[in-house]
């Protein structure tokens, strides 16, 4: 399997470092780090980011809260279905969807796959149609409707490295597995994906800055760690996952590398690995502090 990593959205949210930790200009740079995951006779995608309604009508689908709070940059070219096609594939090639959860810097390219199935924890769709609580425009109606194709699942008792994970995703193959980590949301989960003799752990917003993960207390910028708190269904929840994750993350004999969605940093680093045979953790992840931000796809969109 081949495994490249896409940026399907920018966020620019006011705070510069305060919320990514190296921006210098008065807007943060946040990525929506999706994976296209290359099968033998199909395509995977993990998250889809925005999509190409999402670019044509933005405020009919995403909350003008959202729209503001975090600066959403929209092109087009970013979308999945424009990287999919720029990678020379067609979109019927997208036969799976595996979500780590529905909020709208997640969901929003799903329809632009309409006859895809759509993996995703069984809690996380109920609590997308449910839309209670303080966060509840977090969900947007508009970017779920007329989806049909919903494989959902509970939690099946089977362990991954410490996690609760499900193992056997409906015409998947085991190299792809729904890891349980709500917190941030009720049905919130990463997902793993085998690469070569390692894994990939795509943890979605289980943390939002590398800081988080790679020193042994939690380190975060303020607007991130502000935004994590206002997001969290169970922030108690959410940091317990968290704390798991950095011990694996830490842990010098992993071959797990992990990353989260937001991180530009990540993103990059693991762009500029694609494709090379490789070690995948930690030795990956050391890589990371060296790597050129500037190089990131979002980059050039970015308001400075
Ligand atoms: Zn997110």
């Amino acid at each position: 399997m081949r495994v490249h990593h896409l940026n399907c959205g920018l966020m620019c949210p006011p705070g510069g470092r305060l919320f990514d930790g190296f921006s210098r200009g008065a807007v943060g740079r946040l990525a929506c780090h999706c994976l296209l995951v290359e099968m033998d006779d199909s395509l995977v995608l993990v998250d889809t980011g925005f999509g190409l309604k999402d670019v044509e009508a933005p405020h009919r689908r995403i909350s003008t809260f959202f729209l503001y709070l975090d600066n959403i940059q929209l092109e087009e070219e970013m979308t999945a279905l424009r990287q999919v096609e720029a990678l020379g594939y067609r979109p019927r090639d997208v036969q799976h969807i595996v979500m780590t959860h529905l909020d709208f810097d997640h969901a929003g390219g799903l329809q632009d796959f309409p006859w895809a199935r759509i993996h995703v924890m069984e809690a996380e769709l109920e609590a997308a149609a449910r839309r209670s609580g303080p966060r509840e425009s977090r969900y947007s109606p508009e970017q779920l409707k007329g989806l049909r194709h919903w494989v959902t699942y509970g939690q099946d008792g089977a362990r991954w490295n410490g996690f609760r994970a499900v193992r056997a995703l409906e015409g998947l193959p085991p190299d792809i597995l729904l890891v349980s980590l709500p917190g941030h949301t009720e049905g919130h989960a990463g997902v793993a994906v085998q690469d070569g003799d390692g894994w990939l752990l795509h943890a979605a917003d289980s943390y939002f800055h590398r800081h988080e993960m790679d020193r042994p207390e939690r380190e975060c910028p303020l607007g991130a760690r502000a935004y994590q708190r206002l997001m969290a269904v169970d922030f108690d929840l959410h940091l317990e996952n968290q704390s798991r994750l950095r011990e694996l993350y830490r842990d010098p004999h992993s071959r797990i590398a992990v990353f989260c969605t937001h991180d530009l940093v990540e993103l990059a680093a693991l762009q500029g690995l694609e494709g090379r045979s490789r070690p995948v953790a930690p030795q990956a992840q050391r890589r990371r502090e060296e790597a050129a931000p500037s190089k990131a796809p979002g980059f050039s969109q970015a308001r400075q």
